[in-house]
């Protein structure tokens, strides 16, 4: 069997974002292709139990690494709390990982799970990690996103 990689599924063309879309990318596909990796699905979301479409949610202090720590803060537009089910969604993504044996994730950039570079704080596009992407550099993968390829 071919090695694993880790992929948001959004970007393989699954129906996961909170707006019930998703956003397939030609050159993650490629890259998978030219590589010969089979993709491992993850949407953390959804492995955390939320619905889809959802919520839009965004940090309302730091970015993933301070929520994993506690001093960060991740709300949806009702201003509810989120940081306990994205850190649950973090979880089981990472079990994933390690139950297929994944060393590396693509993951969405941008995205207050997923990305990579950048996060949305407030409502402004800023550095920053995703609880996800956090969790799973701490645990010793690789990750990369879809603007590194
Ligand atoms: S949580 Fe990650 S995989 Fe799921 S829709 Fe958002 S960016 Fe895509």
């Amino acid at each position: 069997m071919s090695q694993t990689l880790l992929v948001s599924a959004c970007l393989l063309g699954l129906l996961t974002r909170y707006d019930g879309q998703s956003k397939t990318n030609p050159k993650v596909l490629d890259y998978l292709q030219r590589h010969d990796l089979t993709p491992i699905p993850v949407c953390p979301e959804q492995l955390a139990g939320l619905s889809t479409p959802r919520p839009l949610t965004f940090f309302a202090a730091g970015s993933g690494p301070e929520v994993l720590d506690g001093s960060g803060k991740i709300v949806n537009t009702d201003r509810a709390d989120m940081n306990n089910v994205f850190i649950k969604g973090a979880e089981q993504t990472l079990q994933i990982a390690r139950l297929v044996g994944c060393k590396d994730a693509l993951l969405k950039d941008g995205s207050p799970s997923c990305g990579v570079h950048r996060i949305c704080r407030n409502g402004t596009r800023t550095a920053g990690q995703g609880i996800t992407t956090a969790l799973l550099q701490r645990s010793g993968l690789h990750t990369f996103s879809e603007e590194d390829l």
